[in-house]
């Protein structure tokens, strides 16, 4: 058989200003009943039907005699009339979505994910694929350079991919980004940071390169990537978000998150930038390598179920946090106060009890990517619980005394990573029973495919570490420390903006027993006009059972509703440092923490 030609592409910055690409595909073999030509629903990684082929604003078909008719057969299909090769679609592609899941373009910038892109000839999944990229011919800001770990040809502008599964897994960024380098496990790393940014470069490089040799040393020394791996950073002035890929991820991030040169402050901005690096880069073998089976290999034209995303996404979720405490890059304190505020987020989500982190992973293509006023109610994150249930397996295993929950990893990474097999759905229960010496199914069945809490205080206290609980000192307070203040609280049991609108209002609490409903706007507390402090001081001030007359707004009707107020419920956690603990939890946690044991308690 002769070897399959490529299928070629061609992609320009056609018109920054109307945020227009045009993207070229060319094959020399069409096939004889008319090529059919398809683009992916969704993005590995963002489990939501996005539709890209809704920002295709035009496609026309070429070949050397002409034009030919290229009609759409479905949402994210079109077909070709037969005729001969080479074969050539054009499509112009809208680009304008901010987020690191499609694609955008204006004079600042050009940044694309393949999926939202290239058609990809059907039949042609497995051809080898090159890309010529034409540098933006009208005015841009600055010397665009492109940012990407497709796999280099010719020139800095040309690449190509053994099949179209790799050519969508490598973003690629264009623009005249501030490069960034290190190394880690022997392999380059780069950082491209593109928007308006300050940044203390050296530092970031620095933190990072501790973080990911931490990972890389985590799965047995060898990082996963062949070549070389990518940081795309998109600096905005308000903005949190990353997805991974198979040796670069993509990450949007507040100006404010980045360290300015000269000063040495750890802010809890930097550390939530750092935190969500290291959760992208430990995807690179959690997710992108270790799958689900339910992954292996990705149909992109449909959903695909699994009850697995708590351990894509809720250990990843887990490790991130972990990796900057165990690589020195936070504080051991520090990293106690981001585990209190991820306990406080769950223990504030009623929904906890009603769905499951296993049915919350098979559902979130309809529930966790479109939240509404209910979803605190009826349902929990696989981040947020997935990372706690992954804590406590974690320190579970390790009261068993026999493995730990990287163990669990270096054997998915073994068994499944570098064997190129995907995850059966009861494999992580099978492996954790393996790895502990018995039969771990009662704490899948509570945790995992129930709705129980995971005995976090128990789990922590056997590594000389008290979980404390108590009540919210104020709107703003996450938890993560002790209370500034000894004052006792009501709780109305709903969540205001900033616009006075009820953006939330929690099962069984006083707002709902009164009648409140999402979406309500709060006029009067009192007969006083509401406002954010003025509720505050009522919580404050009135005690529980006390009767608050409310105004409000349902639509454009003035309702009044009676709220009975509640003493605060005990949902704001903090973690001390137990130094009273057995020398066997002491040795306990400062094997947990990668800390001495001596040093635990100040470091
Ligand atoms: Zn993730």
């Amino acid at each position: 058989m002769p070897a399959i030609t490529p299928t070629q592409y061609e992609l320009s910055a056609f018109d920054p200003n109307a945020h227009l690409f045009e993207v070229r595909c060319t094959i020399d073999d069409p096939a004889a009943d008319g090529q059919r030509y398809r683009l992916p629903t969704w993005v590995p990684g963002s489990y939501l039907i996005r539709e890209f082929a809704r920002h295709f604003i035009s496609v026309r078909a070429q070949n050397p005699a002409g034009a030919v008719t290229i009609v759409k057969e479905a949402k994210d299909t079109w077909r070709a009339a037969s005729c001969v090769g080479p074969l050539t679609v054009v499509a112009k592609v809208y680009a304008f979505d901010l987020s690191v899941r499609t694609a955008y373009l204006d004079v600042t910038r050009g940044y694309f994910n393949g999926g939202a892109m290239f058609l990809c000839p059907v039949g042609r999944e497995g051809a080898p694929c090159t890309l010529q990229i034409a540098p933006p011919h009208g005015p841009v800001h600055g010397e665009w350079r492109c940012a990407t770990t497709l796999t280099p040809a010719e020139d800095a502008w040309t690449f190509r991919a053994d099949d179209y599964d790799e050519l969508i897994d490598h973003p690629v960024e264009m623009s005249a980004f501030q490069l960034g380098e290190f190394s880690a496990g022997g392999r380059a790393h780069q950082i491209a940071i593109s928007g308006r940014a300050d940044v203390d470069m050296a530092r970031v490089e620095r933190d990072l390169a501790h973080v990911c040799q931490y990972q890389i040393d985590l799965f047995g020394g060898t990082p996963p990537f062949p070549r070389n791996y990518l940081f795309q950073v998109m600096v905005v002035g308000d903005g949190h978000g990353g997805l991974e890929h198979r040796s670069s991820t993509s990450l949007l991030t507040s100006r404010k998150s980045l360290p300015l040169p000269g000063s040495a402050d750890t802010t809890d901005d930097y550390v939530n930038f750092l935190g969500l690096a290291s959760h992208e880069y430990f995807h690179a073998w959690n997710v992108k390598r270790i799958k689900p089976q339910a992954f292996t290999p990705y149909d992109l034209s449909r959903e695909s179920y699994t009850r697995q995303l708590w351990v894509f996404e809720g250990i990843t979720s887990y490790y991130d946090d972990l990796a900057l405490v165990r690589s020195g890059v936070i504080s051991t304190p520090k990293y106690l106060e981001l585990l209190g505020r991820a306990i406080t987020n769950v223990l504030r989500t009623p929904g906890r009890h009603v769905q499951s982190i296993a049915d919350a992973s098979f559902d979130a293509w309809i529930k966790f990517y479109r939240p509404d006023e209910n979803s605190p109610n009826a349902g929990v994150s696989y981040y947020a619980k997935g990372a706690l249930v992954a804590l406590a397996l974690d320190l579970a295993l390790r009261l068993e005394g026999r493995s730990t929950l990287d163990d669990l990893m270096r054997a998915l990474w073994q068994r499944h990573g570098e064997a190129g097999s995907g995850v059966p759905e009861d494999r992580i229960r099978m492996l954790a029973s393996e790895l502990a010496g018995r039969d771990l199914s009662d704490f899948f069945a509570r945790y995992v495919d129930g709705t129980e809490d995971p005995p976090l205080a128990e789990l922590l206290g056997g590594h000389g570490i008290a979980l404390e609980l108590r009540a919210a000192t104020g709107a703003n307070d996450r938890g993560g420390k002790p209370a500034t203040t000894s004052k006792s609280r009501t709780w109305l049991g709903a969540k205001l903006g900033a616009d006075l609108k009820l953006q939330h209002v929690f099962t069984g609490g006083p707002a709902e027993r009164a009648g409140l409903a999402p979406g309500d706007t709060l006029v009067a507390f009192d007969g006083v006009r509401a406002s954010l402090e003025g509720l505050n001081t009522l919580l404050e001030r009135r005690p529980p059972s006390a009767h608050v007359p409310i105004h409000h707004f349902r639509r454009d009707e003035l309702m009044l509703s009676n709220v009975v107020l509640v003493a605060a419920p005990l949902d704001t956690a903090w973690l001390a440092l137990d130094d009273k603990a057995t020398d066997t939890a002491l040795a306990r946690r400062a094997a947990w923490l990668g800390t001495d044991p001596k040093t635990a308690a100040t470091t």
